[in-house]
Parts: C-alpha cells; structure tokens; sequence
C-alpha cells in the first residue's frame, strides 16, 4: 500500500468497442485544423499547428447507442460545440516520424471538443491561457474507442454534426491541415507521447452555440454516432 494522504482519483478511462478500457494520461488537442474552421475564426493559411490540453477527468464516455448528458457549464453564455475526430495512442515515442505516426495510433473515438467561447474569445484577447475556455469539467464527451486493427487507418470520410437534427457541420477528414500523421509527429516533437494519450484533431466549419436541452449527434464514417445533450 502506498503511503498516499487522500485516496487517489480514479484513473481516466474510456470503453473500448467490442469490450475493454482505454486508460487515458493526457488529452491534447489540436487548434484551427480545418481551413474553412480557421477561417470563421478570423485565420488564414497553414501556420504550424498548436495544441493546448484538457484534463483527463473532463472526458465525459458515451457508450454507443446511448445518449449522454452534460451540464450547461458555469459562467458562460456561449458554449459551442466542436465536433472532432480523436486519435488514441497505443506506442509512445518522441519525434516520430511522419512516415511511423501511423503505428502509433492504437485506435479511433468520436469526440466534442466543447468551448466556453467568450471566455475563449476573452483569454486570446487578454493573452492568457485556455483553460477555462477549453478545459473546464465535462468539456470532453468521447465515444467508445473502436481499434485500428478494426477501422483500418482513417484518412477520409465525412465528419458531421447535427444539432437537434439541423445540419450544423459537415466535413471531410481528409480536410485537415495537419493530417493526422503530421500531427502526431509534430506533437512529439514537443512532448514525448505515452500509451494512453488521446489527442482530439480539431473541428470543421460551422461552429456555434448550444443551449439547455439541445441535442448533438455527431459522426465520423466508420465510427458511428456520438449523442449528447446539454441538461436541460
Ligand atoms: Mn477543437
């Protein structure tokens, strides 16, 4: 027994598809990864990616086929939805190269990547961190984890959000500025990546804000459909 003062928080864990838990260390995120997205938010071009981070505990598993609830989180009055694909990682490593990335990657989830936009908005303004934009309690709903053994490597396929059954985004993954691969390699060039890390990709155009009640269901192809609802 280890000598600890508290009792220790549970490990961070999301379900894997067909059975099985995915412990999760850290959860990296990449910002304005989609040209269209970057643009609504006032960016051009192909700048160097960069990531900022949730804490582990925000996830918020959804299992497949059910819906899940978060709350409509505190001090703020325009939380948006973003939706995006996560890569989870199964072989860590530093500087990896884009040509290996891919043999890192254990699998693939749905996520939202949920933001307390003004304050967001507020911190870039100011040039203070993210945090309370980004990563606040619950700001994380992750579906099951579906292996790439299964999926194969994901490449292209439609990503799509719908809010209360409108059509809010819709994308393509093969989209992306930093492709996964070049994100994976880029990231461990900063950090050195462990198993267990997840690393959500970023989000296509067409952003905005949800309210009490609002149901989201999003997808990816391959990996079927992610549902929340914000509580009403
Ligand atoms: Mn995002």
């Amino acid at each position: 027994m280890a000598d600890y003062v508290l009792t220790p928080p549970p490990v961070p864990a999301v379900p894997v598809a067909g059975g099985g838990l995915f412990p999760v260390r850290r959860v990296y995120c990449v910002g304005r990864n989609y040209a269209e997205h970057a643009k609504e938010m006032g960016f051009t071009g192909r700048e160097d990616p960069f990531f900022f981070c949730k804490p582990a505990d925000a996830l918020v598993p959804v299992a497949d086929g059910e819906t899940g609830t978060i709350p409509y989180p505190p001090r703020t009055s325009n939380l948006h939805y973003e939706m995006e694909l996560v890569v989870a990682i199964g072989k860590g490593g530093r500087d990896i190269p884009v040509e290996q990335a891919d043999d890192h990657v254990w699998g693939y989830a749905l996520g939202l990547d949920m933001t307390r936009r003004d304050l967001q908005g507020e911190a870039k303004k100011l040039g203070r961190p993210w945090e309370v934009g980004k990563g606040f309690d619950k700001s994380a709903p992750i579906g099951p984890i579906h292996r790439r053994s299964a999926t194969g490597v994901l490449e292209k396929g439609a990503i799509w959000l719908d809010v209360n059954g409108q059509r809010k985004q819709s994308s393509d993954i093969s989209q992306m500025i930093w492709n996964i691969p070049e994100s994976i390699a880029y990231l461990s060039g900063l950090f050195e990546l462990q198993p267990g890390d997840l690393i959500f990709t970023g989000t296509p155009e067409g952003v905005g804000p949800v309210v009490a009640g609002d149901l989201m269901v999003g997808g990816v192809d391959g990996l079927g459909q992610l549902k929340v609802r914000i509580a009403p």
